[in-house]
């Protein structure tokens, strides 16, 4: 290997991410951005949100799009409008980030935890009628690492037993199934612009999205304490969950650049698809012909034995990893999800391991994880 990167600001010479990066490549636009916003006090509810909003809508293909503080606030506001509460049940996977499933207990609802399948770590759409009791008044789909659930068969299911479809698509900003994004298939669609996510504010911020105007309107209500447009009438008890307006003008800057970051990451994936292909004891992520065309590849994760002793030695080689997630949520004992038992959950989480995948990431950084792993596997 003759073109080993240097250290990153972050000491890593991959970082699993480069946020430093991200906000150097833009940073006089950002700033400028930012500069107006505060020049003209446009500070709460502006101009910056409503632009965001309408932009949001029009990509995903949904007829309305509302802003609040982060993703975990946008699915809880979902999940209400599905009319979930205390006592009702959801559907829903524990391979996911906790957030899913304190969602469903901040309604007062509880979990009903189904298996994932091997192929792409989602929803078991086969697993649903087992799981199905009369309490349930939601299923919820989490599109995970970027790529969308088998749709098809989950408003299938939803549609014969008449319960509302309320997506958690944090991860999945711009991830297409049949050519219909990610978010827009359900009463609802939560997302979340954490500096983690595929699109990223400097900070927390989140969307959820409809195409149900009286659900719309509700989840205007919520994020601002129940108030009217004019703020002359207090219509229902609310919440304090706007999208901040430096953070809306951030992801207008940002949105601009989407379809260059995500053909950027799909590239990068189907570079460690190839290179990696062949090593022993290395699952690489299942794809079809047209390798990642339909995902935003929020996460590239592999699957091997030796996980454990393999970060270890890729974090010698300066490679930043992540194991998302191990225990898995069931096996979390403060959660008392613990009389699920999900064999493929389970042994997934004992072998996953997230590779660095960004957009700034150079070829040689690319290389650097590629040497890294065949040194360890060969
Ligand atoms: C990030 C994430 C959330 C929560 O989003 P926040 O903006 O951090 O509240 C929820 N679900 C999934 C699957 C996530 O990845």
């Amino acid at each position: 290997m003759d073109n080993i990167p240097s250290p990153t600001a972050s000491g890593w010479r991959v970082p699993y991410m480069d946020m430093r990066a991200a906000y150097a490549a833009q940073r006089e636009h950002l700033l400028a951005r930012l500069d107006a916003c505060a020049t003209d006090a446009r500070l709460i509810l502006r101009d910056e949100v409503a632009e965001l909003e309408e932009k949001v809508a029009h990509l995903l293909g949904v007829r309305h799009a509302v802003g609040v503080a982060n993703g975990t606030d946008a699915l809880y506001f979902a999940l209400r409008a599905a009319g979930v509460g205390a006592g009702d049940r959801v559907i829903t996977v524990a391979h996911t980030f906790v957030a899913t499933l304190s969602a469903i207990v901040r309604c007062g609802a509880e979990p009903v935890l189904v298996d994932i399948r091997r192929q792409d770590f989602n929803m078991d759409p086969a697993l649903l009628s087992r799981a199905w009791t009369p309490g349930v008044k939601a299923v919820l789909p989490v599109h995970l690492n970027g790529r969308c659930c088998d749709m098809d068969a989950i408003l299938d299911f939803a549609g014969q037993r008449k319960v509302a479809v309320v997506e958690d698509a944090a991860q999945a900003f711009g991830a297409t199934w049949g050519g219909q994004c990610a978010g827009s298939f359900g009463l609802a669609g939560s997302f979340s612009f954490h500096p983690m996510k595929v699109l990223a504010c400097l900070g927390d911020g989140g969307m959820v999205v409809t195409n149900d105007q009286e659900t719309a309107q509700r989840f205007r209500l919520w994020r601002n304490h129940g108030l009217n447009a004019d703020r002359s009438q207090v219509l229902c008890h609310g919440f304090n969950s706007r999208l901040d307006n430096l953070q809306a003008a951030v992801l207008l800057v940002r949105l601009e650049k989407l379809e260059e970051t995500l053909a950027r990451r799909r590239t990068i994936a189907r570079q460690y698809l190839q290179k990696l292909a062949h090593l022993n004891d290395v699952e690489l992520p299942a794809t079809g012909p047209e390798p990642f065309a339909q995902d935003v590849v929020s996460s590239f994760v592999i699957q091997t034995g030796p996980r454990d002793r393999l970060a270890a030695f890729l974090r010698q080689q300066g490679i930043e990893t992540f194991i998302h997630w191990s225990p898995p949520l069931h096996r979390q004992a403060a959660l008392r999800l613990d009389s699920h038992h999900l064999p493929v959950t389970e042994a997934i989480s004992a072998r996953v391991l997230s590779l660095p995948l960004f957009p700034e990431m150079s070829d040689a950084q690319v290389d650097w994880v590629v040497h890294a792993m065949k040194t360890f596997f060969l």
